[in-house]
C-alpha cells in the first residue's frame, strides 16, 4: 500500500481525486479517534446500540484491524504507559517499534480479551472484530464505483496517510511537544499533531485524564473530534460526554503548565 503513489504514473489524479484523498483522510481520522479511541477504548461518552455498531463499522474503514483488538491494546498502553509491558512505547522499544513495528509483529496478532471484556459481550462486535477488513473493502469498492481507478488509488493513498496519522500518536506524541502534567510517562502535547489528528495531539492531557471526551482541555487547544461529537450530541446521536473535573485541570501541573495565568484557567476551561 505504501507503493500506491507509484500508481499515479498510470492513473493520473485530478483535483477532485485529491479532494477525495483529504476527505477520506480526515473522515476516517475522525472515526478512528471518536469511535475506536474515545468510545471503545475509553468509554468517554455514551450512545445507543445501533449507533455503537455504526461507529464501530465506520472506525473499521480505517483498516487498523478489529475494534476490540485495537481498543484492548490501547487500554494496555495506558495501563503500562512507557513501562516494559507497554505494547508501543518509544521509550522502551524504540521509535519505529512504537510507530508501526508492534502492529506488524506476530506477538500482537490476537485480541487481548481480558482488557476488553465489557464490549466483548456483544456478538456483533466480536463478529466485526474477526471480519475487520470488510468495511475497508466496501469503502474501497465504493470509491472504485464512484471514481473508477483513480478512486481506488485515492483510497489506497489515504489509507496509508490514516495509518501514519494514527501511529504518530503512539510514537511522536511520546517524543515531541510539551508536557503540562506530571504523568508517569513521556506523553506530550503538540498543536501540530492535534491538527493532523483532529485533537489527539493533546496526548499529555489525555494521559493525565484519559476518561475525558475532550482532549483539548482549554479553549485554545483545538480538538475537532470533540467539536464534532458535541454536534452529534445536538443531533441526539451520542450523549453524556465526560469532561475533566475542575481539580484535574490544575492537578500535577508542571511549573506554570504553559497556562497564561493560573487564576484565569478556572474561568476558561473547555469543560462544555
Ligand atoms: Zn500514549
Ligand atoms: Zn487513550
Amino acid at each position: 500500500m505504501h507503493l500506491s503513489p507509484l500508481l499515479m504514473i498510470w492513473v493520473p489524479l485530478e483535483t477532485k481525486h485529491i479532494v477525495l484523498i483529504f476527505a477520506l483522510y480526515f473522515g476516517r481520522i475522525f472515526f478512528i479517534t471518536a469511535s475506536y479511541h474515545r468510545y471503545f477504548a475509553h468509554r468517554s461518552y455514551k450512545m445507543g446500540p445501533r449507533m455503537e455498531l455504526t461507529m464501530a463499522i465506520l472506525g473499521m474503514t480505517s483498516m487498523q484491524k478489529g475494534v476490540l483488538w485495537w481498543a484492548a491494546n490501547h487500554r494496555l498502553h495506558h495501563k503500562h504507559s512507557d513501562f516494559p509491558d507497554d505494547v508501543h512505547s518509544p521509550k522502551q522499544h524504540g521509535f519505529w517499534w512504537a510507530h508501526m513495528g508492534w502492529i506488524l509483529s506476530k506477538r500482537h496478532l490476537d485480541t487481548e480479551w481480558d482488557a476488553i471484556r465489557d464490549f466483548a459481550r456483544s456478538p456483533a462486535l466480536r463478529w466485526l472484530n474477526v471480519y475487520h477488513w470488510v468495511p475497508g473493502l466496501a469503502l474501497g469498492t465504493l470509491c472504485g464505483v464512484a471514481f473508477g481507478a483513480p478512486g481506488v488509488v485515492a483510497m489506497l493513498m489515504s489509507t496509508v496517510l490514516v495509518f501514519h496519522g494514527t501511529f504518530t500518536i503512539n510514537s511522536l506524541a511520546h517524543v515531541i511537544g510539551r508536557a503540562r502534567y506530571a504523568t508517569a510517562d513521556t506523553s506530550r502535547n503538540s498543536l501540530a499533531l492535534a491538527l493532523l489528528t483532529l485533537g489527539e495531539g493533546w496526548h499529555n492531557n489525555h494521559h493525565a485524564y484519559q476518561s475525558s471526551c475532550n482532549q483539548g482541555f482549554f479553549w485554545w487547544e483545538i480538538d475537532i473530534t470533540y467539536y464534532l461529537l458535541r454536534a452529534l450530541e445536538k443531533l441526539g446521536l451520542v450523549r453524556d460526554l465526560r469532561m475533566p473535573p475542575e481539580h484535574v485541570l490544575t492537578r500535577k501541573l508542571i511549573g506554570s503548565g504553559d497556562l497564561p495565568s493560573k487564576p484565569g484557567i478556572s474561568q476558561r476551561p473547555n469543560t462544555g
